[in-house]
């Protein structure tokens, strides 16, 4: 089960960032006036769960996606919107990298973090190569979306995409909705925003593809997404193996040294 976030029908209300916060208890953060537009959450961390992303950009809408106008026609200028989350990897290195067992794989294939089990060791923090999960100052464990396990137990559909207005959270079994965003894609290219693309998708990307993809209008960097991810975890079997082979040596070294003295 995922997600797949369709931003060009985001309108940006937020509606999704709050009903994250009041059905998880997330705790509030204080308001910063960042400067970016209406985005005052800035970026996904253990308070900030979802976040709503405004980019503005010097340049026409390519063509009018039936939204309501958030854009100034005159000026050329139009606004990107985006609810970003936990990706929710197919290889999800904050997994590999957990010494406790705290993150864990649900019987649902998302990516759930147990708070009572977290030591706060942190290890998961650099691991995440999309910057996701974070230590909550007040406590040090970490903490991210959870896709509302709780609810998907009970049969509910996560909080954020229930509350979504349009639509642009859409939650079901990743293949009907890999289906779905192939058909919104191309009726995107047929209208003319030959622009957008589809991210987290591709289930041979470097991470395995994300339970949470996104169709975007622009390139993943303008979203603050990294271009090419990779699963940060993907070298630790050949380093295993060097290292098993060095040590292989050291011991070989050692043994010969011995056998050599008694000579
Ligand atoms: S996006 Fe980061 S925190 Fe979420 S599952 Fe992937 S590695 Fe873990
Ligand atoms: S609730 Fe939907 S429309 Fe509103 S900001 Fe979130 S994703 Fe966008």
């Amino acid at each position: 089960m995922g997600f797949f976030t369709d931003t060009s029908v985001c309108i940006g209300c937020k509606a999704c960032e709050v009903a994250c916060k009041e059905w998880n208890d997330v705790p509030a953060k204080e308001l910063d006036l960042l400067g970016t537009s209406y985005d005052n959450t800035g970026e996904l961390g253990a308070n900030s769960w979802r976040h709503v992303a405004f980019i503005e950009q010097s340049r026409p809408s390519t063509v009018d996606l039936g939204m309501p106008g958030v854009r100034d026609e005159q000026d050329g200028v139009r606004w990107l919107m985006s609810s970003d989350v936990c990706k929710h990897c197919t290889h999800a290195a904050c997994l590999d990298v957990c010494p406790t067992g705290s993150l864990f794989r649900t019987e649902f294939g998302t990516v759930v973090v147990q708070e009572d089990i977290c030591n706060g060791c942190g290890y998961c923090v650099p691991a995440c190569p999309y910057g996701v999960i974070e230590r909550r100052e007040s406590d040090g464990r970490a903490f991210k979306c959870t896709l509302c396990y709780d609810r998907l137990g009970d049969g509910l559909e996560p909080a954020c995409a229930k509350a979504c207005p349009t639509d642009s959270i859409q939650f079901g079994e990743l293949d009907e909705l890999r289906e779905r965003a192939d058909r919104r894609l191309a009726a995107l290219h047929d209208k003319g925003e030959s622009d957008a693309r589809l991210y987290g998708r591709d289930p041979d990307d470097g991470v395995g593809g994300d339970g949470a993809f996104f169709l975007l209008l622009d390139e993943p960097e303008v979203y603050g997404l990294p271009p090419e991810p990779f699963v940060t975890t993907r070298d630790l079997p050949s380093m295993w193996k060097h290292a098993a082979v060095a040590a292989l040596g050291v011991a070989a070294g050692v043994v010969l040294a011995f056998a050599g003295k008694r000579r």
